[in-house]
Parts: structure tokens; sequence; C-alpha cells
């Protein structure tokens, strides 16, 4: 089963594609997550993408769109996965389903509001990418030892950029997958545990 998961930033799209690649054992593709490793291995991907990504712009669609075919093709894939964070555009989408079948496409919906409180208190952990939020996660260090770290794209500045471009050029999206059956929209309001139930009801 190929899935998408789409949303804006902080949606909780990160969180919910660990727990439905669990339920499903299936691969978690996350783009952000690819790019932000070549940035941080300094490799010739990684130095295209931090031109965009830390002032919070989208990365090429050739850029993206060769990585997403790439890490297709690898042989985990084989009985489907979960991409997140992709597609972003319409040209993204049309070449996904030249590529593949997508079965189902997740649209996690949160406010405004509570997508800058999120962001404004997200950290990572360098080592592993697990998210948390100061407001529950007091610690300096993710559970696995790693040291957490502010994104430099979750800055408000680059989430109001992050933002706009979601409006102007991934929420067409919706309509896209709409048109043929497989968008399910999911409020991404309450615990993580709570929206992945609503997730799991919408597949089922
Ligand atoms: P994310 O971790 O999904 O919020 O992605 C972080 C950043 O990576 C985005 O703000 C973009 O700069 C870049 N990025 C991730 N996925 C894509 C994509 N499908 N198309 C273009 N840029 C992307």
């Amino acid at each position: 089963m190929l899935i998408v998961l789409l949303g804006p930033p902080a949606a909780g799209k990160g969180t919910q594609a660990k727990k439905i690649c669990n339920s499903l054992s299936i691969p978690h593709i996350s783009t952000g997550s690819i790019l932000r490793q070549n940035i941080s291995e300094k490799t010739p991907l990684g130095e295209v993408a931090s031109l965009y990504i830390n002032k919070g712009d989208l990365v090429p669609d050739e850029v993206i769109i060769a990585v997403v075919k790439d890490r297709l093709r690898q042989p985990d894939c084989a009985k489907g996965a979960l991409l997140d964070g992709f597609p972003r555009t319409l040209r993204q989408a049309e070449e996904l389903d030249e590529l593949i079948q997508v079965d189902k496409v997740i649209d996690i919906e949160v406010s405004r509001q509570i997508l800058t409180e999120r962001v404004t208190g997200r950290r990572v952990c360098k080592n592993c990418g697990t998210n948390y939020h100061i407001s529950v996660y007091t610690e300096s260090n993710c559970n696995c030892g790693g040291s957490l770290q502010t994104r430099e794209d979750d800055t408000e500045a680059a989430l109001a950029v992050r933002l706009n471009n979601y409006d102007k050029q991934t929420l067409p999206l919706r309509q896209y997958y709409a048109g043929d059956n497989r968008l399910i929209q999911v409020s991404g309001i309450g615990t993580p545990a709570e929206v992945f139930e609503r997730i799991k009801e919408a597949l089922a």
C-alpha cells in the first residue's frame, strides 16, 4: 500500500507517519528528513537543499522528484511505503502518479494558531530525528541520548514562508486527490494517540 501524508508544517505528519508505518510494516519516507540528513553530511544534494530549506522555500521539483524516485526503487519499498512531505506541488503529484499507484492520501488538518505554537516549541533529536515539544518534554537530550535542536526553519519568519508556500502550492493537491476518492481528511487536534485512532478508522 502506498500512502501519502499531506498537511501543513507541524500538523503532526512525522509522529503519525511512525505509527502508521509500524502498524502496516512499510517504510517511512520523509523528504524533509532525507534533505536534512544530506545537509548534515554536506553532500551535493545537501548543498543544493540548504539554499532553500532554511528560508522555508521548497526545493525545486526536479531535485526532489529524483530523490523520491530513487528511494522508491529500493527493495524495502516493494510492498509499499508512506510518503511524508511528498508530493508538495501538482507537478510532484502528477509525476508520482506516473511512477506508482497511490492508494490513500491522508490530509491532517490543524488551525494556524496551533501550528505556530507547535513549531516554535518543537525540538528535534540530532541523532534519530524524533520530535519533542518543550511544553511536555523538559529534558535536554532525546531518549536515545542524542542532543535536541531547534530546526533552522522552525522560526516564525520561516514558518510564514512555509505556510504561504503550503497554501499556494500544496493545498491544490486536496482537490487533485479528492477527485478520485483517494483523499482522507483527519483532524490533527488532540493527542498523537487520538489522531492515530482517527487515521486507523479512516484507513480500515
Ligand atoms: P519537512 O520536514 O517535511 O517540513 O520539510 C522541510 C523542508 O524540506 C521544506 O520546507 C522544504 O524546503 C524541503 N522539502 C521537503 N519535502 C519537499 C518537497 N516534496 N518538495 C520541495 N521541498 C521539500
